[in-house]
């Protein structure tokens, strides 16, 4: 296999940044796409080259496989990097870049599809000899047998989407009077989203913690793991912060989920990056949940204890080329902490705070790693997931990274729209974090009536007052610069060509 000189990044945001960084520590032309209003968004101004790729809603974009292969092939991108989200598990995607000739930086198409059925993932997991949680599937959607299954479980049950993702078509339920119109719906919601309405069941695990691990493996038949992420601060089943190591591992803990987690992968045939999801209970059970069959949003806590670039080793990898450690390099040193920073307002729950950033300022300092998808000025858009930047805080040990984390909140100045950062803080301030005392009901139970307003007093002040006066005085300029921006198309056209945007010529 070809060395890579030309990649092209089918994403936006943070994630696209991130690859175009690995593209340039490693020589490698980036190729950045966009979408109508990510015109003259920071991923686009970064890439080495960038093309239009539709108007804004994602389905017209960046979901458009065969518009993003074709420009693939006529800037002569010999790699597509899917990041996460959007095409990054679609096995159709896959295969039609192999079959454009173009190489997916991710596993083999056939990998995707069997891993990304919940369902065929759990056979699997069997198979490989991991334990799953307590369930069962059923072929069609018939009340008295579902009810006799829920039965056999136990109450609280769960009902899971097999095609499902970013927590949708679930739906807790408590007592068999729910079941049959949760099962129904979730099944609607399953249909709806991802085009397959099968669900299944899963016992309620009380108080789970989700701890994830992060899997390599090669063309060779190399793979190894490089230890774990905890997820557990989650809000609507979605993680909001993760920190590595989980304050409940134990060395011989580490070393059986993490040879579980090798054991699927070898079985599925597995290419590349991946994680291997997990619940754990009190006792320190575990139990496998899913594999995600791509770079984690959360992949930097894992770069920062291993110091192991993981993009670099897809570039690695997709070019055929051995992993560049071996399971013994592994060694885990300090602690880190991931904060994803959200365009959401915690008290509004987490409702999508929609607008311009019109001030923004990064911490620096020791430790700390920003991955930010703005600058000043930059547009939240409502088509796409809000998050603004994740901040990556490193220190010898996880009393010092959080309270790394709390300086480096504090310094963060986001004004124009509402973030995740005051509650960030509040999470670190909390007793029960700080003790490592916590699982997935976090939130729930600590802030019950949703009040992290004492604890995030000061953070939010300073950046409401900085907005308010930064609003004053320029929202004359921001009022004529919108004007030009939606009167003259010419003049974003004439901004980028400065900036080396290529147009393809049909
Ligand atoms: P998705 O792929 O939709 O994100 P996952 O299967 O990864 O769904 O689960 C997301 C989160 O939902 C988990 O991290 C956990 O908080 C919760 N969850 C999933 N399965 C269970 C279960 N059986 N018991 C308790 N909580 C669960």
């Amino acid at each position: 296999m070809a060395k890579l000189n030309k990649i092209l990044i089918a994403n936006r945001g943070e994630i696209a940044i991130r690859v175009i960084r690995a593209c340039r520590d490693a020589g490698i032309t980036s190729v950045g796409i966009f979408s109508d209003c990510d015109r003259t968004a920071l991923h686009t101004r970064m890439a080495d080259e960038v093309y239009h790729v539709g108007p804004s809603p994602s389905r017209e974009s960046y979901l458009r496989g065969d518009k993003i292969i074709d420009i693939a092939r006529k800037c002569g991108a010999q790699a597509i990097h899917p990041g996460y989200g959007f095409l990054a598990e679609n096995a159709e995607f896959a295969k039609a870049c192999e079959a454009a000739g173009i190489i997916f930086i991710g596993p083999k198409a056939e990998t995707i599809s069997l891993l990304g059925d919940k369902l065929e993932a759990r056979k699997l997991a069997v198979k490989a000899g991991l334990p799953v949680v307590p369930g069962a599937e059923f072929e069609k959607i018939e009340p008295a047998a579902i009810k006799l299954t829920a039965r056999k479980i136990g109450f609280p049950v769960l009902i899971k989407a097999a095609a499902g993702g970013g927590g949708k078509g679930m739906r807790v339920v408590n007592d068999e009077a729910a079941l049959a119109e949760a099962v129904e719906s979730a099944s609607r919601e399953a249909k709806a989203a991802f085009g397959d309405g099968r669900v299944f069941l899963e016992k309620y695990l009380q108080e789970p913690r989700h701890i994830e691990i992060q899997i390599f493996a090669d063309r060779h038949g190399h793979a190894i793991h490089l230890g774990e992420r905890e997820c557990s601060i989650q809000r609507r089943h979605q993680k909001v912060i993760e920190e590595s190591p989980s304050p409940v591992m134990t060395p011989e803990l580490r070393e059986k989920m993490g040879r579980a987690a090798v054991s699927i992968v070898m079985a599925s045939g597995y290419i590349g990056a991946g994680t291997v999801e997990f619940l754990v209970d009190k006792e320190l059970n575990f139990y496998f949940l899913e594999v995600n069959t791509r770079l984690q949003v959360e992949h930097p806590v894992t770069e920062a204890v291993t110091g192991v670039d993981l993009v670099r080793e897809q570039f690695r990898v997709a070019e055929g080329e051995n992993l560049s450690i071996k399971q013994e390099d592994i060694r885990p040193r300090g602690h880190a902490i991931e904060c994803r920073i959200y365009a959401e307002d915690p008290h509004d729950n987490f409702m999508p705070s929609i607008g311009r950033i019109n001030q923004y300022r990064v911490p620096t300092g020791p430790g700390v790693r920003v991955d930010s998808g703005v600058v000043a000025g930059s547009e939240i858009p409502l088509y796409y997931d809000p998050i603004i930047a994740k901040m990556i805080v490193w220190g010898e040990n996880r009393a010092q990274a959080i309270e790394r984390t709390i300086r480096a909140l504090e310094e963060y100045r986001v004004a124009g729209v509402h973030t995740t950062i005051g509650f960030a803080v509040a999470v670190m301030r909390n007793g029960a974090f700080q003790e490592g005392r916590y699982a997935t009901d976090f939130i729930d139970r600590e802030f019950p009536d949703r009040q992290f307003a004492g604890i995030m007093g000061k953070t939010e002040l300073k950046a409401a007052l900085a907005a308010a006066v930064f609003d004053y005085t320029n929202r004359q300029k921001i009022t004529i610069s919108m004007k030009n921006d939606r009167k003259t198309p010419g003049g974003w056209i004439t901004y980028h060509r400065a900036r080396g945007v290529r147009r393809l010529k049909d």
